[in-house]
C-alpha cells in the first residue's frame, strides 16, 4: 500500500510520481472541470499534501493533515483546546513539546499537570480534572513506554481527549488511534521522511469534524507543508519499511552487545527483555524500534564519545538512514535525563561498522574486555 498508493492517473503518459508543483495559486474555474476548486495552496493544498495524507491516514486508520513540522501539528492539535484547559504531559517527553507545553502554561494558555507515565495509577489520578492526556510512546529520549489502551480506556471514561507522538514507533509499528487515542502526531523530519533531509509533521485523528479543525489551524496559522519537501517525504515514505527492518535489526543488536559493555550503565530499549515497558511494547507494537539510549558514567565520558564516533554522526534528530548520537541532558528544560544518556537513532549501515565504531569510542579502559568480545563474536 504504502508503495502503491498516492500516485498519478495510471494513464499513459502519466508520471508514475507527484511531481513537484511549485505553485502557491491556481487558475480558478468552474468546479465541474477536473482539478479545479484548488485556488490557493494554503487553503487548497497541492497534490503532494494530498498523496502523503492518504498514505500515513490508511496506515493509521485516520484522518491525516500535514504541516510544515512536527511542531506546527503539535502545536495545532493543543490549538484545539479551550482557553484554561488541563493537560496531563510525561515528564518525559521530546523537548521541544516540553518547551511548547510550558510557554502556554507560563501565559495561562493551558494548565500542566506533568506526571511519570510509568506510572498508570498516578496518571490516572489525575484525569479526573483534565482535558486532554499528552503520551509519547516510546519516549525521547528515556525510551519509556506507555500502555496506551490502559490509559485510554480511563480516559475516555471521563471524557478526556487522549493524544499520542508516535514518531519513534511510526505508523508501521503502532497505531494508536486503534488503542483508543483520539489523536495521533508525527514528525515526519524523521522516520517518514527518513534522509535527515526535510523538516514535516503530521496530525491524525479519528472524527471528520476534528480533520476540518485541524485544516483550518494550517489554513489560518499558516504552518503549510513545503512542496519540495513533500515530494522528500512521498520519496521517503516508500521505503519506509525496508529502512525500518534494518534500523530496528540493527538498534536490538547494538542494545544487546552494549549492555554487556563494561563501561556501559544501563541500556534503554524496548526490545532488551529486562527493559521495564518490554511487555508493554511487545504487546502494543510491531517491532521495537531505531532508537535506543544508553548510559555512562559521567556527561564528560559521554560528549568525549560524541567527539570520538567516525561513522555515527554526532549531531540531533533521529529517524535517518545515517546513525546519530546525542547527550540529551545538554538540551534545555531536559534536567531529568541521566547527565551522562547517549540517545543513538540506528541507522542503517552494516552492524559491524556501527559496533566497530562504538567499541573504539567507549572508553579505553576497556578495549581489552572489547576486544575479547570482538573474537567471540566472529567465532
Ligand atoms: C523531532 C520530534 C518532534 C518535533 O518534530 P519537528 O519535525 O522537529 O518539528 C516531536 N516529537 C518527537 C518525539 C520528536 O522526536
Amino acid at each position: 500500500m504504502i508503495i502503491q498508493e498516492g500516485r498519478p492517473d495510471h494513464r499513459p503518459g502519466q508520471p508514475l510520481n507527484v511531481p513537484v508543483i511549485l505553485a502557491s495559486n491556481f487558475r480558478a474555474g468552474p468546479p465541474s472541470i477536473e482539478g479545479s476548486g484548488r485556488e490557493y495552496s494554503r487553503d487548497d493544498g497541492t497534490p503532494a499534501w494530498e498523496a502523503l495524507e492518504d498514505i500515513v491516514g490508511r496506515l493509521e486508520d485516520g484522518s491525516a493533515v500535514l504541516f510544515s513540522s512536527g511542531m506546527a501539528a503539535i502545536a495545532a492539535v493543543l490549538d484545539l483546546l479551550p482557553l484554561g484547559a488541563t493537560v496531563v504531559t510525561p515528564v518525559d517527553c521530546y523537548s521541544g513539546v516540553r518547551a511548547l507545553l510550558s510557554d502556554g502554561d507560563a501565559i495561562g494558555r493551558w494548565k500542566l499537570r506533568t506526571v511519570d507515565m510509568t506510572r498508570p495509577d498516578t496518571v490516572k489520578d489525575m484525569l479526573s480534572e483534565a482535558d486532554l492526556l499528552w503520551l509519547e510512546t516510546p519516549s525521547n529520549p528515556l525510551l519509556d513506554l506507555v500502555d496506551i489502551r490502559d490509559l485510554a480506556t480511563a480516559a475516555r471514561g471521563l471524557g478526556v481527549a487522549v493524544a499520542v507522538d508516535n514518531t519513534f514507533a511510526t505508523p508501521l509499528l503502532q497505531n494508536p488511534l486503534a488503542l483508543g487515542a483520539d489523536f495521533v502526531v508525527h514528525s515526519a523530519t524523521k522516520f517518514i521522511g527518513g534522509h535527515s533531509d526535510l523538516l514535516l509533521g503530521i496530525a491524525v485523528c479519528k472524527e471528520p469534524a476534528q480533520r476540518e479543525l485541524l485544516i483550518r489551524r494550517r489554513e489560518v496559522a499558516g504552518a503549510t507543508p513545503g512542496a519540495l519537501e513533500c515530494f522528500l517525504a512521498l520519496r521517503g515514505i516508500r521505503t519506509m519499511s525496508v529502512r525500518l527492518v534494518q534500523s530496528q535489526d540493527n538498534a536490538a543488536e547494538l542494545a544487546r552487545r552494549l549492555s554487556e559493555h563494561p563501561a556501559v550503565a544501563r541500556v534503554r530499549y524496548p526490545g532488551l527483555p529486562t527493559h521495564p515497558g518490554h511487555d508493554i511494547a511487545a504487546a502494543q507494537m510491531n517491532g521495537f524500534g531505531g532508537v535506543l539510549s544508553f548510559e555512562l558514567a559521567e556527561a564528560a565520558t559521554a560528549d568525549a564519545v560524541c567527539a570520538a564516533v567516525r561513522i555515527i554522526h554526532s549531531a540531533t534528530s533521529l529517524g535517518g538512514v545515517e546513525s546519530t548520537i546525542e547527550r540529551r541532558a545538554k538540551l534545555p528544560g531536559q534536567e531529568h535525563v541521566p547527565p551522562g544518556l547517549l540517545r543513538l537513532s540506528v541507522g542503517c549501515e552494516h552492524i559491524e561498522d556501527l559496533w566497530r565504531d562504538l567499541l573504539e569510542a567507549l572508553p579505553a579502559a576497556n578495549i581489552a574486555t572489547a576486544g575479547e568480545h570482538n573474537i567471540a563474536l566472529r567465532a
